[in-house]
């Protein structure tokens, strides 16, 4: 038996990432001890201290040396490089070289019915169906695998549960489902579609190539951050953009958390558990948050939990690896928007002491992979699909791909809604690989599904 090295995880509860970086371990076959932090401070220490300083779980570590966080991890292993440090073959049966790189070796792409990226509510609800109508289709789990959901604590929205469900459950749930009707789910992340020829060329970061008749784009969105200095450095030392990943290491903390929509306030809500006080920082009057959000903040601004600083935005964030978030720089003006009137006199700055930044101020659509392709993205790098009424409305300009979820939907965001447009996709694929040549030309040739209006 081959012998692997030492892999250790610090994890702690509720952690989506934890569960991720356990389940990557797992599906490669790689035995690990976790270390379980969540109430105890002597643990917790000696994870920061050999995370060099970083208080973000898991934090995982092959032979006592540091790979990382969940990021790091899944980059290390889109490479190749976390399988070399394991001394194992490609647990994705990559077909060429070390790197899984199945050109150049030889070897032919892996041909699949139907591809789907993103394995959050859309692209797994596309699987069920897809499953379902024996399209064989393969989920590409992206880097983010499970999507926004799993990053959430309840969903309470969900149809069909009354008591609401933990995110992480309801995606658990799907994609056992989707697995049941014989959907595969991978990890990798799609870095390249060519769509020039029939069946679509799909190149995955770690080089790896399938050819495909179909795609659903599912790919979601990512966190939005301010692009502010200290952001970048003290990300994982403080500064966050998941609150149920980090929440409770900065416990007793004073906490920003930036934003006023839907997630902000949630955010907010949630960490009042660990916060000693948590501030509602939004850069205007008026919030987008739901009414139901906004009565649940305003009962623990009541309680004393939050403060609401309106017209107010954050401009820097000071600290260190070592010391984590020590104060913000702040501007406000009574009419909101103050970085936009950095000279006006009712504009003020000042310094405001706190342990911890949370980011919720948006996503961005997960599309780069698209870009060279004739698939129609907006300003923002929204794919846009046809829409209206009847079949087809998830076609992209490109026949043969199709968009689902939050990639296509900067309104609405919601699961119940990504879910829908899953199936919707699933269900456009299915006619698409019923009625068109795919493989050959005319596929190619169809004309491109939208009109410009
Ligand atoms: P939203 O786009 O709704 O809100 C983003 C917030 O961040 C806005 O208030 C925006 O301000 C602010 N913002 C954006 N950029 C900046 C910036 N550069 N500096 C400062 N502030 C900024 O995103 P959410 O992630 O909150 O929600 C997305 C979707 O997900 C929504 O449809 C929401 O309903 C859904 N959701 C639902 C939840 C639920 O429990 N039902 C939980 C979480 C999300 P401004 O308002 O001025 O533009």
């Amino acid at each position: 038996m081959t012998e692997h090295p030492h892999v250790e995880i610090y994890t702690k509860e509720d952690c989506p990432y934890c569960d991720k970086a356990k389940d990557l371990f797992d599906e490669k076959g790689v035995e690990y001890e976790t270390y379980n932090v969540t109430g105890d401070e002597e643990l917790f220490e000696e994870m920061v201290e050999r995370a060099n300083g970083r208080k973000t779980a898991p934090e995982v570590f092959i032979d006592d040396e540091l790979v990382g966080g969940w990021d790091e991890t899944s980059a290390l292993d889109e490479t190749g490089e976390l399988d070399e440090k394991l001394g194992i073959a490609r647990a994705d049966g990559g077909n060429g070289d070390a790197k899984g790189r199945s050109e150049g070796g030889g070897g032919d792409p892996e041909h699949r019915k139907l591809i789907v990226s993103g394995s959050g509510i859309a692209g797994l609800t596309a699987a069920i169906y897809a499953a379902r109508a024996n399209n064989d289709p393969l989920v590409l789990q992206g880097d983010e695998p499970g999507g926004q959901l799993t990053l959430t604590t309840e969903v309470e929205n969900y149809p069909g549960f009354p008591e609401g469900i933990s995110g992480p459950d309801l995606i658990n749930n799907m994609q056992e489902q989707a697995e049941r009707f014989g959907a595969d789910v991978e990890m990798g992340i799609i870095e390249d579609v060519d769509d020039t020829s029939r069946p679509f060329r799909v190149e995955l970061s770690n080089g790896k190539v399938f050819t495909t008749d179909a795609l659903i784009a599912a790919s979601g969105a990512s966190a939005r951050t301010l692009s502010i200095p200290g952001e970048d450095e003290l990300m994982g030392y403080g500064v966050s953009t998941c609150a149920t990943c980090d929440g409770a290491f900065f416990r007793d903390e004073e906490m920003v958390v930036i934003g006023g929509g839907d997630a902000a306030f949630e955010e907010a809500t949630f960490l009042t558990k660990f916060a000693e006080k948590v501030y509602l920082v939004h850069r205007r009057e008026e919030f987008r948050a739901e009414d139901y959000w906004q009565d649940r903040v305003q009962e623990k601004v009541e309680d004393g939990d939050i403060e609401i600083m309106k017209n107010t935005e954050v401009t820097e964030i000071h600290g260190s690896p070592e010391g984590g978030v020590s104060h913000v720089k702040m501007v406000t003006h009574p009419e909101g928007r103050p970085t936009e009137k950095p000279d006006h006199p009712e504009t003020e700055a000042f310094d405001f002491d706190v342990g911890a930044v949370f980011l919720a101020i948006g996503h961005t659509p997960n599309t780069g992979y698209l870009e060279g392709t004739g698939v129609r993205l907006d300003e923002d790098g929204y794919i846009r699909t046809a829409g209206g009424k009847g079949g087809g409305q998830t076609k992209t300009d490109v026949p043969g791909i199709f968009g689902a979820g939050d990639v296509v939907d900067y309104h609405y965001q919601q699961a119940v809604t990504a879910a829908g447009m899953g199936c919707k996709a699933a269900i456009d694929a299915d006619e698409y690989l019923e009625t068109a040549e795919v493989g050959g030309a005319s596929a190619a040739q169809e004309s491109a599904a939208l009109s410009d209006d």
